[in-house]
C-alpha cells in the first residue's frame, strides 16, 4: 500500500494540473496545508523517534539533510517547496530540475514503511508540488513523450525509496542516518512552504487557516 499512494498522488496532481492550466489560489492553500501538516508530523512523531533511538550525534545527520536540501533547491529553483524559475523555452530535458527532485523523492520514499501518519504526510505534501511541476512542463516547448517520462519517473522515486528501505539490509542497518537525513529535509522543505506562504508578512486569514488546520489534523491523529 505504501508503494501505491504516492504514485496516486503524483497522478492526481498530474490531472490537475492538466485541467488547470493556470496557477490558481487553491494550489496555495493546498500548499499551505501540505506544509504544516508535513512539519506538524515530523516535529510531533519523526523527530522523537529519532532521539530514542540513541543513535549518537543524530542530530548532526538532521543537520546534513537540511544542507542537502538547500542544495537542491538550488538546483530545482524550489520545485521542492512550490514554485520554480526555470526557462519556458527550452527544448532540451531539464535534467538538473529532473535530478534533484528526483533525489529527493526517493529520499522522502525511505522512512514511508512504519510510518503511517508520515505517508500521509508526504502523500499530501506530493499533491501540489506535482500540480506545479506538471503546470511547469505543460507550459515549456518540451514533447510530451519528454513530458511523460519526467513525470512517470518522478511519480516512481518515492516508492522506489521505499522499496529500496523494505528490500535492502544496507538501508535497514543505517536507518537512523538516512531518517535523520529525511527530517532535516522535511524540515527544511516544510519551513520554507510556510515562510513563502506569507508573502511580504501580509496577514492572510485564509492561509493562516490553513495552517491552523494542517496543525490541529496532526495533533488529533
Ligand atoms: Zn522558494
Ligand atoms: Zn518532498
Amino acid at each position: 500500500m505504501s508503494l501505491i499512494l504516492p504514485i496516486i498522488a503524483a497522478v492526481v496532481g498530474f490531472i490537475v494540473a492538466f485541467f488547470l492550466h493556470k496557477k490558481q489560489v487553491g494550489v496555495n492553500l493546498l500548499l499551505a496545508f501540505s506544509g504544516a501538516f508535513l512539519l506538524s508530523v515530523t516535529v510531533l512523531e519523526f523527530l522523537p523517534s529519532i532521539y530514542a533511538s540513541n543513535v549518537s550525534n543524530i542530530g548532526l545527520y538532521i543537520l546534513i539533510g537540511l544542507l542537502l536540501q538547500i542544495i537542491l533547491e538550488y538546483l530545482s529553483g524550489g520545485a521542492e517547496h512550490g514554485h520554480l524559475h526555470q526557462d519556458k523555452q527550452t527544448k532540451s530535458f531539464p535534467w538538473v530540475l529532473f535530478l534533484s527532485l528526483s533525489i529527493h523523492a526517493l529520499l522522502e520514499g525511505i522512512p514511508l514503511h512504519h510510518n503511517h501518519h508520515l505517508l500521509l504526510a508526504v502523500v499530501i505534501h506530493k499533491i501540489p508540488i506535482a500540480i506545479i511541476i506538471a503546470s511547469f512542463l505543460f507550459q515549456t516547448r518540451l514533447s510530451t513523450f519528454k513530458i511523460g517520462l519526467f513525470l512517470l519517473i518522478f511519480a516512481l522515486m518515492t516508492p522506489l525509496g521505499s522499496f529500496l528501505q523494505q528490500n535492502y539490509t544496507v538501508f535497514d542497518t543505517y536507518s537512523a542516518y538516512l531518517n535523520a537525513v529525511v527530517i532535516g529535509i522535511f524540515l527544511h522543505v516544510s519551513t520554507t512552504i510556510l515562510f513563502e506562504s506569507s508573502r511580504d508578512h501580509k496577514f492572510n486569514l485564509s492561509k493562516f487557516g490553513m495552517i491552523l488546520l494542517g496543525i490541529s489534523i496532526a495533533l488529533l491523529i
